[in-house]
Formats: C-alpha cells, structure tokens, sequence
C-alpha cells in the first residue's frame, strides 16, 4: 500500500492450502475496510497530484517495460506461487507468467501511442480536438482461475492509460497480485499509483465496489457477482464498469473439419486449466454424421491426458482450485445424469491420497433445457449435441443468455465465415480455441460482461474523452 508492505498487525489472518497436496503454502491477512480506505486514499492522491498520469508517455512506457523484464527474472517464484495456490500444472503457470511480461512490453508501447483526435473542419474560427483522459482510480477485482493472467491482462493498460489501482485479489489466490505490487515499485512505479487489499470478497471486495472515491471498477467473476457490482455502481457513485462474467461457449465442428484437429483442440478447449476458465469451450456441437466417431476421438484424447500433481512437469491437468468448486462440479455430474444425459466417460474424482481431481468428463444424449447445457459449470465437463445443418449449429450455440466466446472447426471457409458473423460472442477461434496475445481484446457479449479488456481497445477502455472547442480570432458577440 501506498509503495510499502504494512505489516499484519493483529489483523485477523486467511491460510492457503494448496489444493493438490492439502499443505499451507501462504498466509494473507484479511484486511479491514479502514485498510481499503487507505489505500483509495493513496490511489487517490498519486492520482489527483498527477505523479503518474502527469509523466510523458516514455517515462510512463519505461516503468512498464522494467516490469515486464522483473516479471521474466522472477517467473519461477511467480509460477510455483501460480500453481501452489491455485493448482494448475506448473509448466501451464510458467508459459503464462511469461505471457504476462509480454502484456507489460506490449503495454508500453500503448502509453506512448495513445492520443486523441482533431477537427479541423469546423471552419476558419472553430478547431476542435478529442483528447484521451485517464478515467482516475480503478477498483481491479480478480478471481482464482487465472490470478497472475486476468491481473496482467488489466494492470498494464490500466497503468499505460495513466490511472492508478486498488487491487482485490480472490482470498485464496492473493500471492501473486502482491507480488506483482513489489515488481512494479521495484520498476520505478511511484509509490500509491498500485495499492493491494486481500481478504474475502462478501466483505472487502463489496466495499471496494461500494466505494464513493473509487472511479472505475474492473471486475472479472461470476455473473451474479457481477450484477452486485452493477447495483452497486448505481447506489454510490455510478462508478464506470468493466465486467468480464460468465461463459458457455460453443465449439461446432463440421463433418468436412480435420477431425483429428479438432478432437485435440476440442479436448484442450475444456481440459485447459481444468476447465476452470471463462473462454473453456463447454458446448460440443457436432454435424450429426460424425457425431459418434467425433465423441470416440475425444474420448480417446480424454483418455490419454495426464491429470495429476501440478508440480509434475508432465501434468497437462491439475487440480480444481477450491472444495467448494469441487463440490460445485461434481453436483453437476450427479445433475446431468439425473437429468437423462449420457455419461460417455469420466464423472469422477481421482484419487491421489490428498487433494481434489476429477477426471474430464463426456455426456451425450443432452438437450438444451438440461442444467449441464445452460450454466456455467467450470469445470472439465464436456457435453455434446448433433445438429443437421448449418442454421440449426447457429441457433443451437446462440441459445444462452452468455456470449464471451466460440469455435468453429471446418475446412470450408463459408461455412467458418457464416458462424463466425453469426454466433454471439466476443472472442472467435476458427480452427483452434483458446489461442491469443496481448494485442486482441478480451471481453464478451449479453451476459458475459461489458467493455474490452487488452490490445489498443483496453487501454480505450481506462479513458473517457473529452471535446475541446478552440475559438481562432475573436468570438461573434452574443450580446450585439
Ligand atoms: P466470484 O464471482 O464470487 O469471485 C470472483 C471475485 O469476486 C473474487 O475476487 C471474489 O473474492 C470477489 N467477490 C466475491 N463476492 C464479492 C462481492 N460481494 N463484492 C465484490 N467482490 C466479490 O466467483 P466464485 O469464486 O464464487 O466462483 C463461482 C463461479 O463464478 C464459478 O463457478 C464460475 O462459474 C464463475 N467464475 C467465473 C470467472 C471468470 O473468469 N469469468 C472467474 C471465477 C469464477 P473472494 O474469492 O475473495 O471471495
């Protein structure tokens, strides 16, 4: 806070156990709601005084860059911290903790490249010019799935926009939001420009949303926290949003797809980090003539996967992050069968004598009123449906209320061109899923969230614009 650790005091403290050997990894305290009040306080006034937004945008591109490199020097420390808390396999946590130092270099070059518009057609009296205003304090709130990623695919923008950060770290993923904190001061970043509260979400991040002297909150969870963070928006300060909520995203594969290429991808789409992600390609749907074929080849990859100790390097799926998702997940296991779905393969825990894994899981037989094919279950569970022509494909994956992203399989560029313009959602993949970089925007449509997060468009998104009117000469008198 405000550029320095303050210690825990008598604070009352939250312990993480990794999720994969049930062993303490980190200790956080559970900060009180005058700890927040400090910290806006900070982020207010390195804010208000413009030490940050008042730089030019190489000093600002410099700072960024440094993190970027600190990020690269520490990735090891960041990545075991990745995977002891949250459980996702150590190599996965290493490839993305790289990734983050990339959204800082790509960053930089964002805070010297952001500017505004002019308007020289207003005639000989009049010029006018758009600029680019940093919004002011954002509220970053994040989840556990991707603690280091979700927050490296914010804070880099929001920093190269000029804004200033209070940070709220999922209680039980807090380790590497503050360590990031360090890098940045470590990286020249002026002390309150990033300030880090940890402790649970119903209390502290509730306040933090709440928050009068906050400008804008960046939240990144479950819709119906999400839509907490709406009505709280609107009974304090109609602070600006950024959500980024649900998802149940379709991957259609076409009979004329590279099979072989799509079961891999379709395999990768929901076993990547357990399927605990916002863009895990949940919904199968599958022309009816290779249907059968298509559900024995990825059930063939689901077979051969490795799921086990995150801190095997071989791993490729980990633990699920929380006993409360666990539960959540396998109640929608026990759902879907009760349901009349078809348990093609998985549907069960696997037993390492300590931790919570449970093995990716096949239904057919579904049907779209099915609670397995409506919500968002986070986990690795997979249904599939068959569908006889392309408009069907269509209706099918545009029937839920979410749209944060989706897949196309085919070799047919019509067909890939038509679903694409067609399906609802925010980020597309055409003959791969789950692929991206800093430079394309993140965010989704109807209920997956609001507003863009990375590439030139997420750096916009911590700006408001402001119209300036330039008088040349002397003003027509009103009063004759
Ligand atoms: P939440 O939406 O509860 O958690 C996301 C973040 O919001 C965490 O930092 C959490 O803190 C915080 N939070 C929780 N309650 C509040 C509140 N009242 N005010 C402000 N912040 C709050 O997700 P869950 O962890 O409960 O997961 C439930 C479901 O949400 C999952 O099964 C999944 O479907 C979905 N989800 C989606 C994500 C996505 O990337 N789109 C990410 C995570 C979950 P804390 O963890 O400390 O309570």
């Amino acid at each position: 806070m405000n550029g320095a650790w303050v210690p825990a005091g008598d604070r009352e403290l939250f312990d993480r156990q990794s999720p994969a050997h049930g062993v303490p990894v980190t200790r956080v305290p559970k900060c009180t709601v005058e700890d927040l009040d400090a910290a806006v306080d900070a982020a207010r006034r390195a804010f208000d005084d413009r030490r940050w937004s008042g730089l030019n945008g190489q000093a600002r591109a410099a700072v960024l860059l440094r993190t970027g490199a600190l990020i690269r020097e520490r990735a090891d420390e960041i990545a075991y911290f990745e995977t002891l808390e949250n459980g996702k396999p150590i190599s996965q946590a290493r490839a993305e903790v790289l990734g983050c130092a990339d959204m800082f270099e790509y960053a930089s070059g964002l805070a010297r490249s952001l500017h505004g518009d002019s308007f020289n057609n207003l005639g000989d009296g009049l010029f006018g010019l758009v600029t680019r205003e940093p919004v002011g304090v954002v509220g970053l709130i994040t989840p556990w799935n991707f603690p280091f990623l979700i927050l490296c695919e914010r804070v880099p923008y929001i920093l190269a926009s000029g804004c200033t950060i209070v940070a709220k770290p999922s209680e039980v993923t807090s380790a590497t939001t503050l360590i990031l904190a360090e890098i940045l001061s470590d990286a020249g970043l002026p002390d309150g420009c990033m300030n880090v509260v940890t402790g649970a979400g119903s209390s502290i991040g509730q306040a933090l949303i709440e928050h009068p002297r906050v400008d804008m909150l960046s939240f990144t969870g479950s819709t119906a926290v999400g839509r907490r963070v709406v009505e709280a928006a609107g009974k304090s300060n109609f602070k600006k949003l950024g959500l980024e909520l649900g998802g149940k995203n379709p991957q259609i594969v076409f009979a004329d797809a590279d099979l072989e290429d799509a079961a891999d991808g379709v395999a990768f789409g929901i076993g990547f980090n357990t399927g605990q992600c916002c863009v895990s390609g949940s919904r199968l749907i599958v022309e009816r003539s290779v249907a059968d074929d298509f559900a024995r080849m990825v059930q063939a990859k689901f077979d051969k996967v490795r799921v086990g100790d995150p801190l095997d390097e071989a791993t490729q799926i980990g633990a699920i992050t929380t006993e409360a998702q666990n539960a959540t997940i396998m109640s929608y296991i026990e759902r879907g069968q009760a349901e009349g779905a078809r348990l093609i393969c998985g549907g069960a825990q696997l037993d390492m004598g300590r931790g919570q894994f449970i093995v990716p899981t096949l239904f057919g037989d579904v049907t779209r009123d099915m609670s397995i094919a409506r919500e968002e279950i986070f986990g690795p569970v997979l249904t599939i449906m068959p569908f006889d022509t392309i408009e069907e494909a269509i209706e099918i994956a545009n029937d839920t209320d979410y749209g944060l992203a989706a897949s196309v399989w085919t070799k047919n560029i019509d067909k890939a061109l038509t679903v694409t313009r067609q399906v609802q959602a925010g980020r597309f993949w055409v003959n791969t899923t789950l692929a991206g970089g800093p430079e394309l925007p993140l965010g989704g449509f109807r209920q997956s969230g609001w507003g863009r997060e990375a590439g030139i468009y997420g750096v916009e998104e911590y700006t408001q614009v402001k119209s300036v009117h330039i008088e040349i000469g002397k003003r027509d008198h009103w009063v004759k």
